[in-house]
């Protein structure tokens, strides 16, 4: 029986009442495909600030350090706002993690669920039959990062820098993760850039189509990122993985997101340098927050923590059949009429959390 140590950090907010769901699914998935998992609690965020004096305790990068792979729900809320802004829950425990596992893959899928497109804002006959889109954006490297990077005076004006920076090596690695995400899709692989204006796009680019040798199963297109961001309102059907850079990524995953009308069901992952047997270490987190207004009252949504659960199987365990049944149970539930609040609608059932967590584990 094969078995995993998984970190689990459930946070603030509604991230306890999701995990638990999360947590039951795992259970479901550990019975149906003989495998096991030793699950670790660690505080993180605001609960570790009100515990340990601060949001990432040693504690729990031990755990973290120990593990196959981070289970995150989510950090921050209204009780530690008025922190200094180094001190707050997302800043001081989402960063230094990325940091501390070199975080440098950020996977993240535009699902539209077949059942769910009225909630897409963009017109039902681009959107009919739902879509799955995955994003994969460096995270580490880009003008985020770039030095130097200043705002000062000169010469009479104010002058702010960023620079933007990518060693070959970067995109590489970058590109090897998406590829080998379209392997295991509908093997489409489009590489966003501003190769007509950018230096840095140009070896984009040239580097992309080098590694895309490896894969000659998978078709690699290319797009400029203004062209890409009209194109995936007038046609999201038409991708299946995206590749960005940092800057690039970061908007276009966002505009992906609002596009499948669902942005609070949907996960994400972030892989860090460490390759295992079994894929990549990751941290594997629902893309929203800790919805404040709703914690506690059991009405919260868990298919984003359980679709999390889910990228972790496939990305950093291994385990892609696992993956694929959580994802088919989710598909199932929807399909059934099943909601929680967040996504209700005239004609379909209203249920809690705990429910729609149980509602999936019996789908499994
Ligand atoms: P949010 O995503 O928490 O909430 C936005 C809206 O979406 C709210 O109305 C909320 O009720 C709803 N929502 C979000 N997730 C839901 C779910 N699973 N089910 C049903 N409804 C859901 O964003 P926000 O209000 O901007 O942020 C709240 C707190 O979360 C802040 O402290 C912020 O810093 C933190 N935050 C943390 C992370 C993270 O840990 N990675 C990410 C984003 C925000």
């Amino acid at each position: 029986m094969k078995s995993f140590k998984i970190a689990v950090l459930p946070g603030d907010g509604i991230g306890p009442e999701v995990m638990a769901e999360a947590r039951r699914v795992l259970s479901a998935v550990e019975a149906k495909f003989s495998l096991q998992f030793e699950l670790t609690e660690a505080r993180v965020g605001g609960i570790a600030i009100d515990v340990d004096g601060k949001a990432l305790p040693e504690e729990t990068v031990r755990v973290c350090r120990e593990s196959d792979a981070i289970l995150f729900g989510s950090v921050g809320g209204p009780k530690w706002e008025s922190l200094p802004p180094n001190e707050q829950p997302e800043r001081a425990a989402l960063l230094p993690l990325r940091k501390l596992f070199g975080l440098f893959a950020n996977l993240r899928p535009g699902i539209c669920f077949p059942k769910l497109t009225h909630a897409s804002p963009v017109k039902e006959s681009i959107v009919a039959g739902g879509f799955d889109v995955l994003c994969v954006r460096e995270l580490t490297g880009g003008l985020y990062f770039g030095q130097p990077k200043y705002c000062r005076e000169e010469d009479g004006d104010v002058i702010a820098v960023d620079t933007m920076v990518y060693k070959k090596s970067e995109i590489e690695r970058i590109a090897h993760v998406a590829f080998k995400a379209a392997q295991g899709r509908r093997k489409l692989l489009t590489s966003i850039d501003k190769a007509n204006v950018l230096e840095n796009s140009v070896l984009w680019r040239k580097t992309v189509i080098e590694i895309g040798k490896q894969y000659p199963e998978v078709t690699l297109q290319h797009l400029y990122v203004d062209n890409a961001a009209m194109q995936l309102v007038k046609n999201p059907k038409g991708f299946d993985v995206i590749l960005a850079e940092n800057l690039f990524g970061d908007i276009l995953s966002d505009e992906m997101a609002m596009i499948t009308g669902s942005l609070g069901m949907l996960p994400s992952a972030s892989l860090g340098l460490q390759e295992t047997a079994t894929g990549r270490f990751g941290l594997f987190e629902p893309s929203g927050g800790t919805a404040p207004d709703i914690a506690g009252k059991g009405i919260a949504n868990p298919i984003a923590q359980i679709l999390s659960v889910a990228m972790m199987l496939r990305y950093a365990l291994g385990e892609p059949a696992a993956a694929d049944a959580i994802d088919a149970a989710v598909l199932k539930v929807i399909d059934d009429g099943l909601r929680t609040g967040d996504i209700w609608s005239e004609g379909t059932r209203r249920i809690g959390t705990k429910e729609m967590g149980e509602a999936i584990a019996a789908a499994i």
